[in-house]
């Protein structure tokens, strides 16, 4: 782990081996944390907070090193990419845009550094009276397995540019390129205490980063279950928060869309990345006329969703993350059916000597879904697509809205003002008009309802890492006269 800027051995000599789920075999073994752990980065970060170089250090200074943070991760591109493949189990393909988007990141907030200013106020008073932005302090940072690398910039770069000090904890399932990125960080000369990488679980020391008084505040990415425990944590001293959570995605298509844009929108909203993603298009809801239709293009399609090692040529949908995954989307599979829903495709592993190793699973289709069935309503996390067919409008609307998460969603249509009141309509934070799931660090990224507190991205995700201060200089040198 690196800690204070050296590389250490867990405390108590525990070890994880990480798995290729792609292969099921043992790719590395990493250093397992415990609370103990995690309470000397949380110390490292909070003594570099405190007394070290950093808070002094010129923002322009800041940014140049987020910059070359970027040219690193460049520069070992193709070595990231295929870590994060062998580790998380997705497409090479999507891996190299996670690690270009990852580069690009540092460089957004690399550029922002810089540029946080305050502002002076006029007050009834004579008073030179101004706003200045500061860092909050010591950040716990906890991201999910999905987008493992990508997750650690979403957290570290807005963070390092608005001067706070780190303890990154990836999952303990995909903690290598986490620590990749951290050699990359002590490379470029951040000074040491300024980013920790911890690697172990969310329970102990996943708890420790979030209950312990050092820290200032915590930012989560993952489960909304895990999102409330962090909440509870945080509360002992009132940690500012930022939680990224789960979605239960409506992917909303009309009779008068571009037809194959829509099957094509509808599969890859739904599938890519192996439906491991919180703002996946999980509910495909299809009114009514197109609805058949819809479905018989998309099981046309699905055959030519390749499934395989991601490292493989033109494979579209890897393994699942972990054997125990597998298995909480399969439940979810058969709860399907015995809600009585219609499954039109997969819900199987696929056959064949090359699937034998690692923790696939066939693209699943329910058709038929009811908006009340477990199937529509919790994050399956996985490659399932539950489709549910609507009359007008109004209704999908409704059904759209009717779930406790509000993270993403998509329009299919070709009528603007359609688009315009459903985009208004939907209470969700991302929405799509004809495509599904691009993203752009300039944009704000979170969720309304249970899908998060905050936004990450953007001029938005450096306000999460800024605090406020107020400075008013009397210019009147009397006395008050107050007694
Ligand atoms: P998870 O909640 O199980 O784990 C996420 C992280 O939290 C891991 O690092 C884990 O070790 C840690 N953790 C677990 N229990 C903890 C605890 N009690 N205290 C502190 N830390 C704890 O989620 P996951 O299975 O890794 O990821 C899948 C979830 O992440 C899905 O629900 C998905 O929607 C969500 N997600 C959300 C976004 C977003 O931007 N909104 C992005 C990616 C993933």
């Amino acid at each position: 782990m690196y800690i204070g800027g050296e590389w250490v051995k867990a405390k108590s000599g525990s070890t994880r081996d990480i798995m290729d789920p792609g292969s099921g075999e043992k790719i590395a073994m990493v250093q397992e944390c415990d609370r103990s752990d995690v309470i000397h980065a949380i110390e490292a970060a909070r003594e570099a907070f405190d007394h070290g170089p950093w808070r002094k250090m010129a923002a322009l200074d800041r940014s140049k090193l987020l910059f070359k943070v970027a040219e690193g991760i460049r520069a070992q591109a193709s070595l990231l990419a295929e870590l994060e493949t062998k580790n998380c189990g997705k497409p090479l393909a999507e891996a190299e845009f996670d690690i270009a988007d990852t580069a690009n990141c540092f460089e957004f907030y690399a550029g922002l550094a810089p540029k946080i200013h305050g502002e002076t106020m006029q007050v009834p008073a004579n008073m030179m009276s101004y706003v200045v932005r500061e860092p909050i302090g010591v950040c716990s940072q906890i991201i999910p397995w999905n987008f493992p690398v990508m997750m650690a910039a979403w957290k570290l770069a807005p963070a390092l540019a608005a001067g706070n000090t780190c303890v990154l904890k990836p999952s303990e399932l995909t903690p290598i390129t986490a620590l990749v990125l951290a050699q990359i960080i002590h490379d470029v000369g951040f000074p040491a205490g300024v980013v920790n990488v911890v690697t172990g679980p969310g329970v102990g020391a996943g708890e420790e980063m979030a209950s312990n008084p050092k820290v200032d505040k915590v930012a989560f990415t993952g489960g909304t279950v895990t999102g409330r425990k962090i909440m509870v944590g945080a509360s002992g001293n009132l940690k500012k928060i930022s939680l990224e959570l789960g979605g239960k995605n409506p992917n909303i298509v009309f009779a008068d869309a571009d037809f194959e844009a829509a099957v094509d929108g509808a599969l890859f909203g739904a599938f890519a990345n192996q439906g491991e993603v919180c703002s996946a298009g999980s509910r495909l809801l299809v009114e009514k006329s197109v609805h058949r239709k819809l479905v018989q293009a998309m099981l046309q399609k699905i055959p030519k969703i390749k499934l395989g090692h991601g490292l493989e040529a033109g494979v579209k949908m890897g393994p699942l993350v972990s054997k125990a995954h597998r298995e909480k989307v399969e439940e979810y599979i058969r709860i399907g059916q015995t809600e009585g829903a219609k499954l039109v495709c997969g819900g199987k592993r696929p056959e064949g000597s090359a699937f034998a190793k690692g923790w696939y699973l066939e693209p699943t289709i329910f058709d038929d879904v009811k908006p009340n069935m477990r199937i529509a309503r919790e994050e399956i996390f996985g490659p399932v697509l539950s489709v549910i067919p609507f009359e007008n409008e109004e209704e999908a609307i409704q059904i759209a809205n009717d779930t406790e998460y509000g993270l993403a969603a998509a329009v299919w249509t070709r009528d603007i003002n359609r688009a315009m009141r459903v985009t208004s309509a939907v209470r969700a934070g991302i929405l799509w008009v004809n495509h599904y799931h691009p993203t752009f660090n300039e944009l704000p990224w979170g969720g309304y309802k249970q899908s998060g507190i905050g936004r990450e991205l953007g001029l938005y995700g450096i306000e999460a890492y800024l605090e406020t201060k107020q400075v008013n200089i009397n210019l009147d040198e009397a006395p008050i006269g107050w007694y």
